[in-house]
């Protein structure tokens, strides 16, 4: 038997998504970075230091990422980040008043320079 010569050739949309979840990295308007991206856009271009938490204030007992709003807090506890990228000195609300999750500051330093 032969194989018709002429026709569109079909087009298996399985295949598709496959290939779209295999091509991590090529793919530059990624939606899961894009929302903790416009969230931290006010950080963009600070400077972030790696460093255990600490409370900017007494009357805080904990914080949040500035992307992806994890919280960070002094204790011990489910899901608590206790150490994580605070903003420096040139941030102008200054050092340690923001907070971005070590997940978050993989993901997004690219983006956030
Ligand atoms: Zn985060």
């Amino acid at each position: 038997m032969r194989l018709p010569s002429v026709g569109r050739p079909r087009i298996d949309l399985y295949d598709l998504f496959n290939l779209d979840e295999n091509s991590e990295g090529l793919v530059t308007d990624d939606p899961d970075k894009q929302w903790r991206v416009d969230n931290a856009r006010h950080l963009t271009g600070l400077r972030l230091e790696f460093r255990p938490y600490t409370r900017w204030s007494e009357s805080w007992d904990h914080d949040h990422c500035a992307a992806c709003w994890t919280k960070f807090a002094e204790f011990e506890g489910a899901d608590i980040q206790r150490e994580g990228y605070a903003t420096c000195d040139d941030c102008p609300k200054g050092a340690c008043y923001e907070w971005v999750c070590s997940v978050c500051f993989n993901d997004l330093k690219d983006e956030m320079k």
